[in-house]
This record gives structure tokens, C-alpha cells and sequence, in this order.
């Protein structure tokens, strides 16, 4: 393929490499850098590796966001969702109004419950423990895929425990899996600018690894196209790649475009523009060449980036949908470009029309279910 095409030799044998072996971050900088003609056989690259780990199935699950407050302490530069808790239009729900949710989302076949919002002043072990135990009792059958590093850091320190125990409370009461959020981009000069407040890189990395020793497995999340640099993003999945050697403990990677628009940090003028298409696309291919095996499993944001770009993010290394989500407030806020629900057809429809088989799947990509 590479002699048809007139790309650098460095690139064709970086491309050559990856077929057979991860590649160096050295060697993902030189990719994250690439233009013109050499981004179509990355891209390709990203592809083939695909469809040889994980084959052509795209998966996504039923689930629903319960976003149960956008009270938040931290206040994050890229976050149009936080709200002060004086603020006229700062909620928390109430368990009456979590129940109403779950309700009416597993009468849609939900699987999954998100449970995220805003970082709650005062929160502790015992608050988060109820909203588990509410869902629990409820809907046994149905997992919870919930709470931030920041949540669980300053919760444990409400509570006067170390986080370790928290986890096991939180796990005892049925939190299965960690959605992998707070990461954004972990280098601690980017977060200096982006997220001041929230868990440092030191933080994130040992939260998110006594999780994983607790047995709550989780996804690795990054959020990029804000201040951070090419090599940062790099830098990130590396990190996500080191723990995973040490743990196994993530269940997919999910790559998240900045959506700049209403963010705080763009509209005070310190923020680019957010990630170009290209650049989304090598985000996408770079990861495929650097996680492959190791997180077979890579996420298309659908509702940062709509339906349509979605679909040609998963011809670039991708093979994961998320979730029909019924709802996600924190994109709503940022001007989420489709909305922030898909039915089972609008996903099913993008993946077929891909040549490709939509799978439904459960939290920890361990069971799939057919689509007729
Ligand atoms: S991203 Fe999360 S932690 Fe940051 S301000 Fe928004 S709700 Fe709060």
C-alpha cells in the first residue's frame, strides 16, 4: 500500500511498525504531526489494526445519564455545566426524582446508569453511598457506571477516610465501574490552566489505581483541544497505556474533543478553537496505535462530535459507539451538536451503513447482545 502513496519514509516505517508492535511516543509525536497525503494511510493503519483486534462489530450500550446535580465546587475553565450552589438555576435532584429517572429509562431496556455531575461542597461517603443504594434496590439487574477521582478525594476526606475504603463502601453499595472522568489531559501544567481544583496527575493516576486494586474497573478518558500540545496529548495516552500494563484495569479508552463554544475558559479568549477534524481523526488512529491490545476497546463520543462525524471516526481505529445516554446535561451545556439521546436505530443505522455489525454490550464489555 505505502509505495503507491507518497509519504515520508518515516512515516511509512512507523506505519509498518505498528502493524506488527505499539509504537514509541516518539513515534505516535511524529503521527500527531503528520499533513496532506500521509493522513489517509494512518488512518488506514488505524483500520486494519481495528478490524484485526476487535473484528467489525461497533458496540455501544442502553444506558441513561442521571445527572443528579450541577452544583460543583470546582468550577472547571472547560465546563459550561458547574453552577454555584447560590446560582437561580442550581439543582439537586431528589430521590424521588433519581427514581423517576431510572424508571422511565429501564422501560427503554437501559443497562447501565451514569451517575455524574457536579462535585457537591460537604459530600460524603454516606451520600454517595445512598444514591447507589437507591438505584440498587430498585434496579438490581441494571449497573452503575458513576462518580469522578475528585468526588471519591474530597468525599474521603469529608469522611475521614482514605480513598481505599471509600472504594470499598462505594463497591459494597454497588458501584460497578468508574467512568474514567477528571482525567481531561494529564499533564499538571495544562490542568493548571484548565482545572486548577480538581485531582492533580499524581491524584488521578493513584485513585484511579486503588479502584482497580478494589476490583472497580473503569474507562480512561481525554479531553483535548484546549491549551494543551500536540506532544501532551501523547504524553496522556501514555500514561493511560503504563497503568493499564500495571493493571488491566481500564475497559476502554474514550477520546473526548473539546466543545469550546460556552466553555469559560473561550470565552474569557484563553482557549483555542477546539481540535480540528484532522486532528480528531489522528487522535483516534494514534490511540489505535498505541493502545491495540492492551485497551482493545476505543469510544467515539457521538454526542461532542454528532452522528455524522462519529461515523467517520470509526473508520479511523474505532470500534465503540458509547451509549444511547438519554440525556448527558454536562454536553447539553457545552452545545452538544445532535443532542444528547440516540435511539438503538440511529446508532445501529451509522454502523450498518459502515459495512459493519451494531453489537449491544454491558458496562465491562463482557457480554453483547444481538440488534435484529
Ligand atoms: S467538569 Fe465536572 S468538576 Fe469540572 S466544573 Fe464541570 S461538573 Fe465540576
Amino acid at each position: 500500500m505505502f509505495d503507491k502513496l507518497s509519504i515520508s519514509s518515516k512515516t511509512e516505517n512507523i506505519l509498518k511498525k505498528s502493524l506488527d508492535e505499539p509504537i514509541t511516543v516518539e513515534e505516535a509525536n511524529h503521527l500527531m504531526n503528520i499533513k496532506g497525503n500521509e493522513l489517509y494511510p494512518l488512518l488506514a493503519t488505524a483500520d486494519f489494526l481495528r478490524n484485526k483486534i476487535v473484528g467489525d462489530n461497533v458496540t455501544f450500550i442502553n444506558n441513561c445519564n442521571i445527572n443528579f446535580t450541577n452544583i460543583c465546587t470546582v468550577r472547571c475553565g472547560f465546563c459550561a455545566f458547574g453552577r454555584d450552589a447560590d446560582d437561580p438555576d442550581a439543582y439537586i435532584l431528589n430521590d424521588e426524582q433519581i427514581l423517576a429517572k431510572a424508571e422511565g429509562a429501564v422501560a427503554n431496556g437501559a443497562r447501565e446508569f451514569t451517575l455524574m455531575g457536579g462535585v457537591l461542597p460537604d459530600a460524603d461517603i454516606d451520600y454517595y453511598e445512598h444514591l447507589l443504594t437507591l438505584l440498587k434496590d430498585s434496579h438490581p439487574d441494571v449497573a452503575i457506571h458513576g462518580f469522578s477521582p475528585t468526588m471519591i478525594r474530597d468525599a474521603c476526606l469529608v469522611s475521614g477516610m482514605d480513598v481505599a475504603e471509600g472504594f470499598e463502601r462505594l463497591k459494597d453499595a454497588g458501584l460497578d465501574t468508574l467512568p474514567g472522568t477528571a482525567a481531561e489531559i494529564l499533564t499538571d501544567r495544562s490542568r493548571e490552566i484548565i482545572c486548577p481544583e480538581k485531582v492533580s496527575v499524581a491524584e488521578w493516576v493513584d485513585i484511579i489505581k486503588t479502584a482497580q486494586e478494589v476490583g472497580i474497573q473503569g474507562s480512561a478518558t481525554i479531553m483535548y483541544g484546549h491549551v494543551e500540545t500536540l506532544e501532551e496529548r501523547v504524553e496522556h495516552i501514555d500514561i493511560i497505556r503504563q497503568i493499564q500494563q500495571d493493571t488491566g484495569g481500564f475497559t476502554e479508552f474514550i477520546p473526548m474533543t473539546f466543545m469550546h463554544e460556552y466553555s469559560p475558559i473561550f470565552l474569557e479568549g484563553q482557549s483555542n478553537l477546539g481540535a480540528t477534524g484532522t486532528q480528531d481523526l489522528k487522535l483516534y488512529a494514534v490511540s489505535r496505535l498505541m493502545l491495540r491490545e492492551l485497551i482493545p476497546n476505543i469510544q467515539v463520543s457521538w454526542v461532542k462530535m454528532g452522528f455524522r462525524f462519529a461515523q467517520v471516526v470509526l473508520a479511523a481505529g474505532a470500534n465503540d459507539l458509547g451509549g444511547t445516554l438519554g440525556g448527558d446535561e454536562l454536553s447539553e451545556a457545552s452545545g452538544a451538536p445532535d443532542g444528547v439521546e440516540a435511539s438503538i436505530e440511529t446508532l445501529s443505522r451509522m454502523v450498518r451503513d459502515l459495512g459493519r455489525n451494531p453489537v449491544e454490550r454491558n458496562s465491562k464489555y463482557t457480554e453483547f447482545y444481538k440488534i435484529d
